[in-house]
C-alpha cells in the first residue's frame, strides 16, 4: 500500500509514499533497539552536541521545511517557518539545560539518590497540525536522556515525516536513533505489542489516544497522551480590553485554527459582552484568508477535506441548537479546503455540539455574570488542556487560575507551549508531560540507588 499527500490549498497530489513491509518494520525495530543499547551509553555531552547540530540544521533549513509544511497542511508560511525555528530553540534548550533536568538527585537525610536513566525505544503516534514541532518536542528530550524513538506520523504529512528522519541523520545521529515508520494506523497495535517498545506517546485526538492507551495499558506499558482541548478564554470587565480582543483572535485562528491549545470557548463578563463581541467580530472579519504562501495571509485552508466537513457539521448543529451566526459559517469555493473565519454566540451550554472540540476556524462566545459562574462554565467540559484568564486584578486572576481544571492556565496572555515549561493536560486531554524538567524525566526510569 502507499500513502498520498495532497496540497490542501490546491487539492493537488504532491507525494506518494510506499508503506513499509512487515520485514522492513522488523528490521527497523531491531535497529532501534540495538541503537538504544549503544546511544544510552554515549556520554551526555555527546548527546547534547548532537542536539546543537540539530538546532543549527533546523535554523539553516527553516525556509525549506516551512514550505514543505505549508504544502502538506496549509498554514501560513511565516507560521510554518516559526514552527521550525521553535523546534531549533527546543533542541538548543535541551542541549544546554537538559543535563541539569536529569542530573542525579540526592535524597536528603538518606545515603541514596535518584538517577534518571533511559528506558528504550519509544513509539510515537504523531499528528499533522504541527508536523515538525509535535514530533521534535517529543524526540529532543527523549534522545537527550538516551532513548531512541520510532514514529508513526499522520498519513497526510509523509513528506515532513521523511524530512525529519533525514534531518536527524544529517545532524550526525546513528541510524536507528530516529525511525520513521511508514505504516497505516491499523498496524499500530503490532508496534505497541512489540516487546522491544518500552513506552508509547500519542499526540492527536482523544479517540486515537484512548485506543492506543488501551492496548499499551493491557501490556503494562507506560503511555503519555497529548490529546485535544476546548480551552476556555475568560475575560473579566477589568481586563485590558484591546489586548484581550487581539489575543483572542490570535489564539483561536493561528495555525489555521487547528491547534489543541487554541482558545475555543470564550467567556465574557456580561457588562462588556456586547462591546467585546462587536470588536472581536470586526477583527475576525478582517483576517486575511487565502494562499498560505503569500505573506499577507493569516488563515489558510483546513488540512483535509473531511476536517472541513466536520467543521460544517458542527456549525450546522450549533445553529440548529439555537446559536447565532455572527461571521462566516460556510466553506469557501474552489479546489482548496478553505472555510470562512466563523463566530457563534448564544449556543446553549447543554447542546451536545457545545461539548465537542472545534478543530477549525470557529469561535464560540458565551457570557457570565460572576466569577463563580465563569469558573463553572470553563470547567464544564470533558477536556482540560489549557485556559486563559484576563483580568486587571492579579488576586482574582490567580484565584480563578487555581480553580480551573487544566494542565496550564495563562493569565493575561494566550496559551502556548514553551520548551522550558511543562506541557500537557488533565481529564480528556490526556496525562503525562512533555517539555521542561517534567517532560525530560517523563520517559525515564527514576532509579533509586541506595548505598548501605
Ligand atoms: P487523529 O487523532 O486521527 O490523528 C493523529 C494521529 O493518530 C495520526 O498519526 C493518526 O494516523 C493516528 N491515529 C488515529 N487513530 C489511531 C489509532 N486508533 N491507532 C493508532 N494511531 C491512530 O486526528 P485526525 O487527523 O483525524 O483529526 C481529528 C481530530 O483530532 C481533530 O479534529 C482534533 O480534534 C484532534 N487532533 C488533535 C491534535 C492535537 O494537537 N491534540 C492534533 C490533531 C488532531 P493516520 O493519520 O494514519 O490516520
Amino acid at each position: 500500500m502507499s500513502f498520498q499527500s495532497y496540497n490542501p490549498t490546491t487539492g493537488e497530489l504532491i507525494g506518494t509514499y510506499e508503506e513499509h513491509s512487515d520485514s522492513e518494520v522488523e528490521r527497523l525495530l531491531q535497529q532501534s533497539h540495538d541503537t538504544w543499547k549503544s546511544w544510552s551509553k554515549t556520554p551526555i555531552e555527546d548527546r547534547s552536541a548532537f542536539l546543537i547540530r540539530l538546532a543549527d540544521l533546523l535554523e539553516s533549513r527553516a525556509e525549506e521545511y516551512g514550505a514543505l509544511i505549508v504544502s502538506e497542511m496549509g498554514k501560513p508560511l511565516a507560521e510554518a517557518v516559526g514552527e521550525v525555528k521553535k523546534s531549533a530553540f527546543g533542541a538548543r534548550h535541551f542541549a544546554g539545560d537538559g543535563p541539569a533536568y536529569i542530573a542525579d538527585e540526592a535524597i536528603p537525610g538518606t545515603p541514596s539518590k535518584i538517577v534518571y536513566q533511559s528506558i528504550g525505544p519509544i513509539f510515537g503516534v504523531m499528528p499533522w497540525n504541527l508536523p515538525f514541532w509535535q514530533v521534535l518536542r517529543f524526540f529532543i528530550p527523549a534522545a537527550l536522556v538516551g532513548n531512541t524513538v520510532v514514529v508513526k506520523h499522520a498519513e497526510s504529512v509523509q513528506g515532513s515525516a521523511a524530512a525529519i528522519e533525514k534531518l536527524i541523520l544529517d545532524a550526525g545521529a546513528p541510524a536507528g536513533l530516529y525511525t520513521n515508520l511508514v505504516i497505516d494506523r491499523r498496524r499500530a497495535p503490532q508496534i505497541i505489542r512489540d516487546p522491544r517498545i518500552a513506552a508509547v506517546t500519542v499526540t492527536g485526538s482523544t479517540q486515537a489516544g484512548r485506543s492506543v492507551a488501551e492496548q499499551a495499558g493491557a501490556l503494562g506499558k507506560k503511555v503519555v497522551l497529548e490529546l485535544g482541548g476546548s480551552d476556555p478564554f475568560i475575560v473579566f470587565a477589568d481586563a485590558d480590553f484591546d489586548k484581550a480582543v487581539q489575543m483572542a483572535v490570535v489564539s483561536r485562528y493561528s495555525n489555521n485554527a487547528q491547534s489543541c491549545i487554541a482558545a475555543k470557548r470564550f467567556f465574557i463578563e456580561e457588562s462588556i459582552a456586547e462591546r467585546f463581541t462587536a470588536a472581536f467580530v470586526e477583527a475576525v472579519k478582517k483576517i486575511p484568508v487565502g494562499d498560505p504562501m503569500k505573506s499577507e495571509t493569516k488563515l489558510g485552508p483546513l488540512a483535509r477535506r473531511d476536517i472541513r466537513d466536520t467543521v460544517q457539521r458542527q456549525v450546522d448543529e450549533a445553529i440548529a441548537a439555537g446559536a447565532k451566526l455572527l461571521a462566516g459559517g460556510k466553506p469557501i469555493g474552489g479546489p482548496g479546503n478553505f472555510y470562512e473565519a466563523t463566530v457563534l454566540s448564544n449556543l446553549p451550554h447543554d447542546a451536545p455540539v457545545a461539548r465537542e472540540e472545534f478543530f477549525g476556524p470557529v469561535a464560540m462566545l458565551f457570557t457570565f455574570k460572576s466569577e463563580e459562574e465563569a469558573i463553572d462554565l470553563a470547567n464544564d467540559t470533558e477536556y482540560g488542556l489549557g485556559a486563559t484568564v484576563w483580568s486587571g486584578n492579579p488576586e482574582r486572576a490567580e484565584r480563578v487560575a487555581s480553580r480551573i481544571e487544566a494542565g496550564a492556565v495563562f493569565i493575561n496572555d494566550f496559551v502556548r507551549s514553551d520548551p522550558r515549561a511543562p506541557f500537557g493536560g488533565v481529564k480528556g486531554s490526556g496525562f503525562g508531560r512533555e517539555l521542561g524538567g517534567l517532560g525530560a524525566r517523563e520517559l525515564t526510569n527514576a532509579k533509586l540507588v541506595w548505598k548501605g
